[in-house]
């Protein structure tokens, strides 16, 4: 029997003992077994603190970004192999499709998220805070890399995608991870972690992998470390209430079980594109994996006029399911992941059925091809159908993770938004509609216990990416039954394992330690203009104060005549009274070509290579013939690009800001500008 290893400290490294045995789904036969028995727990956690977490939270944004990439890619190539010790988990191809190249979709996802944070191993949260009225005091939101460990403790039914999902996440803020799968399907991350141990593109310590128990872990975790737990509401209750969890405050997010519905709007009538595709989304959710996705749909809610029409239909969709060894190409849906998996899902069937009927599938007799349907994992997709949801209410709290879902009528769309909020909260609800005023109303009133809702109709069936898939970008979570947790989510995701802290300071101070610059900062001039200087030259800081220029009244008529903006209010000839101005005023389009005018040094060749845009632009105060106008030009950050292929132009983007000042000093506008700067040196992705 091949024992599984465990990545700990450095080393592949066996348990002590015989361990847990690890079964092929398909045949039943034992493959693998796993025991982290004897291992030094606290002395794992210590090493990813010490030599994982020193080594990432070094790293900036962009470094640990391009590491993401290069391990996606590295995956991507050894795919084949991780496939072909997946199907041993009973899973098809289109199943461990999601699994795997899903997995590695959230390293590439992560790895482009690096370009909406700095260059830097840190980054500011939301807006700077002004403190003062002489502005000499302010503050601004700091996230720095916790100095802990994430320990992800994953459920069985996505060995890949679960440990990639959540390590994506930490690696990009700077944090390593101790991984622990669930038991039955490690043989699978461990094939992974194998891949990504070999590739030495993660710096020593940043993966740390348990093929067994956790042991004593968790009396070791501290409130620098975050936990993550993907599972059962059991045993999430359970290790959420931990002592030492509790006592040191360490983060823990929680992603449990959830009853998972899908609403049909009483405006789908059978001859619709939506009452197929309501059809065609619920054999998906229920076949896909063998019902084993945490989004699954476990209730379906119907109106009660078209109850039985549903459920014909549906019968006739799950009966061309074809079930058996996921190695045969005919095969659509595989076994469950183990023999005691399917025991408890039927045992829990058998709890449903307290109240409702089976009206399509079969708990004991099952056809399958090219497989023992005894030996084997094996289970039919079960329908179910409950008449009085509101009355027999197991359905809204028993999962049964598996092929298995409950059909339940509505008659208003009241009634079909408290149904769906009795399953006190879950990861994800679907409406099948054709009314965006139902959808709207839906959406409002039940969003409150649900992570994620789709709306789902003909304009966006052909792209959508269906009910059951979690998004890197979207957040993945749900509240109270769901866990209460949040994953992923893009930016959202990456701040769980960081420390927010208030730093509170002078506008140059604050510059200085987020590297962008703040309103009223003390800029720095050399005597060389900023449009001089190649990338890597200029310093958030770098500023220059523009001659002046009067404004007159012919240039507002020239710019009206030239760009065909004639508002009356910068006509000569309007009666101001009762207007906003006093006087003919000069475009605010005007006012910023004028200081393009102004702080442009370019008539030579030179490193700026071209405009970018605009990031904001605020008129702050009209501008009247005869005012005088100066610029003060800051080079507000810099954002560094990767050379995409030889012979591109090595370049970055460079933010400034732009303070349109008239002769009182005070600000007429404000904006911030973008341009590409070129570089000296290349960086290459
Ligand atoms: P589970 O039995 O709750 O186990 C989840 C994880 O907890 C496994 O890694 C398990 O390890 C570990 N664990 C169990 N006891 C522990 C302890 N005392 N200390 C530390 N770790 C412990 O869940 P599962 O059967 O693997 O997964 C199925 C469930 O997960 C379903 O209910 C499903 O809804 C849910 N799920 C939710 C999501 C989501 O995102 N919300 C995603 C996927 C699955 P062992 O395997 O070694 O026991």
């Amino acid at each position: 029997m091949n024992k599984l290893e465990n990545y700990i400290t450095g080393s592949w490294v066996s348990g002590d003992g015989d361990g847990q045995l690890l079964y092929n789904a398909v045949t039943g036969d034992p493959i693998f077994s796993a025991t982290t028995k004897g291992l030094d727990f606290a002395g794992i956690l210590d090493y990813g603190r010490t030599i994982g977490n020193a080594a990432l939270r070094k790293m900036t944004f962009h470094e640990r970004g391009r590491m993401l990439k290069a391990l996606a890619m590295h995956l991507m190539a050894q795919k084949e192999k991780i496939y072909a010790i997946s199907y041993l988990s009973g899973a098809t191809k289109a199943d461990s499709w999601i699994d795997i190249e899903g997995g590695i979709g959230n390293l590439f996802a992560n790895a482009s998220l690096r370009r909406k944070f700095p260059d830097l191993p840190y980054c500011t949260d939301g807006e700077p805070i002004g403190l003062s009225k002489g502005g000499t005091f302010m503050a601004h939101h700091l996230l720095v890399p916790k100095e802990g460990v994430a320990v992800h403790i994953n459920a069985y039914n996505f060995p890949v995608w679960g440990m990639l999902e959540k390590c994506a996440v930490n690696w990009l803020a700077g944090v390593p991870a101790v991984v622990k799968p669930a038991s039955i399907t490690s043989y699978i991350t461990e094939a992974v972690v194998k891949e990504i141990v070999a590739s030495g593109i993660l710096p020593e310590g940043a993966l740390q992998l348990l093929c067994g128990s956790a042991g004593d872990m968790l009396d070791h975790v501290t409130a620098q470390d975050v936990v993550t737990f993907t599972g059962s509401k059991t045993t999430g209750l359970m290790l959420k209430s931990h002592p030492n969890i509790l006592e040191q405050s360490v983060p823990f997010n929680m992603e449990a079980d959830s009853l998972n519905c899908i609403v049909l709007g009483n405006d789908v009538t059978p001859d619709m594109p939506e009452w197929d595709l309501f059809i065609k989304e619920i054999r998906k959710e229920m076949t896909v994996k063998a019902g084993q996705k945490c989004t699954a749909v476990r209730r379906i809610f119907a109106p009660a006029n078209v109850l039985e029409d549903v459920y014909i239909a549906l019968g006739k969709a799950l009966a061309q399911t074809a079930i058996g060894n996921p190695l045969n190409d005919k095969v659509r849906m595989g076994s469950l992941a183990s023999q005691g998996q399917r025991d408890e899902v039927k045992g829990n069937i058998q709890k449903l059925l307290a109240s409702s009927q089976i009206v399509y599938g079969s708990l004991d007799s099952i056809e399958v091809i090219d497989a023992d349907a005894v030996k084997g994992a094996f289970m039919s997709p079960i329908l179910l159908l409950n008449n009085d949801p509101f009355g027999n209410e197991n359905v809204h709290d028993i999962e049964c993770f598996g092929p298995v879902s409950t059909l339940m009528p509505y008659t208003k769309l009241d009634e079909a938004i408290a149904l769906a909020k009795k399953g006190k909260g879950s990861l994800c609800c679907s409406i099948v509609t054709a009314d965006d005023k139902l959808a709207t109303e839906f959406v409002v009133n039940a969003a409150t216990h649900h992570g994620r809702i789709l709306v789902l109709n003909r304009d966006c069936a052909k792209e959508s990416t269906g009910h059951g898939s979690p998004l890197p970008m979207l957040i993945h979570g749900g509240p109270g039954r769901a866990g209460g947790g949040e994953e992923m989510g893009g930016m959202r995701g990456v701040k769980h394992y960081m420390q927010r802290v208030a730093v509170q300071g002078s506008p140059t101070t604050i510059t200085a330690i987020t590297q962008s610059y703040q309103p009223n900062a003390k800029g720095k001039t050399d005597g060389v203009h900023p449009f001089r200087k190649y990338f890597e030259e200029l310093e958030v800081g770098d500023q220059i104060l523009t001659e002046k220029r009067i404004i007159t009244s012919d240039d507002i008529d020239a710019f009206a005549a030239l760009s065909g903006d004639h508002f009356y209010a910068h006509k000569k000839k309007t009666d101001f009274s009762g207007t906003m101005f006093e006087q003919q005023v000069a475009h605010g389009y005007f006012i910023l070509s004028a200081a393009a005018g102004l702080f442009v040094d370019g008539s030579e060749l030179g490193p700026v290579l071209l405009n970018y845009g605009i990031d904001e632009l605020r008129f702050t105060k009209p501008v009247y013939p005869g005012s005088e106008l100066t610029i003060r030009f800051t080079c507000k950050e810099k954002l560094p690009q990767d050379a995409k292929e030889e012979g591109h132009i090595p370049k970055g983007i460079v933010k400034w800001y732009v303070e349109m000042l008239d002769e009182t000093g005070e600000l007429s506008g404000v904006a911030t500008i973008l341009t590409m700067v070129k570089r000296r040196n290349v960086a290459r992705s």
